[in-house]
């Protein structure tokens, strides 16, 4: 059963001027398309190949000699998530209940967001920062390297920014900065607040994808 490459939840230029629809061409239709691509390569007539994207992250994340095959679903995964965090019509801030909860974990919104985009510019090298609640409900911002995903540790991703540099090269080339600015003002809160009422066991690639009509 191959993996699907998920579908882009608006066109490719729909997030200008933030990010370019060149941008999302060759983010989207290669780096993207080529996780899933490779990942395919990898798993066919293998135990893997009947899974489940999630359980192929899962299982691989246990076996150190499958890291190949670790980081291309995990990348895979994870631009999925990653395109649904973001919205042409995106909300400046997140609605009522999820700015309270945010204000308890992080204090002003203002802070969130000074916290979240510092972490994204001192990530060193290639990754993602992850804002993640744990199993006692509480969050927390959570910087990881290379194609590591929050669901491995137990924790619910609630919003990802990728900070690998081709989210920015064709945009902004070295300024990772520029593009944080223009992240922070395309963020889905919506599909933020959904994501509060997962647990990581439960976690499906069907569902950003299945909400991404509704909330764009
Ligand atoms: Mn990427």
């Amino acid at each position: 059963m191959a993996i699907q490459l998920s579908p882009l939840p608006y066109e490719y230029k729909d997030l200008e001027p933030h990010l370019s629809e060149e941008t999302l061409l060759f983010h989207y239709g290669k780096h993207h398309a080529e996780y899933v691509d490779n990942l395919n390569s990898l798993i066919r007539n293998t135990f893997y190949d009947k899974l489940l994207l999630e359980e192929i992250i899962f299982e691989s994340a246990q076996n150190p000699g499958d890291k190949k095959i670790f980081n291309n679903a995990a990348q895979a995964w994870n631009h999925t998530f990653y395109w649904n965090c973001l919205s042409a019509k995106a909300n400046p801030e997140p609605s009522r209940d999820l700015l309270v909860l945010i204000e308890k974990h992080f204090g002003k919104f203002k802070s969130f967001q000074d916290q979240f985009t510092t972490a994204c510019q001192d990530l060193f090298g290639s990754g993602w920062v992850w804002l993640v609640k744990d199993s006692d409900e509480k969050l927390s911002i959570m910087p990881l390297e290379n194609a590591e995903n929050p669901i491995v540790f137990g924790k619910t991703p609630l919003l990802v920014c990728d900070v690998w540099e081709h989210s920015y090269y064709l945009d902004h080339q070295n300024k990772r900065s520029e593009y944080l600015k223009c992240f922070t003002k395309i963020i889905n809160w919506n599909f933020v607040e959904h994501n509060l009422q997962k647990s990581p066991s439960i976690f499906h690639i069907s569902e950003p994808q299945n909400i991404s009509n509704i909330y764009h």
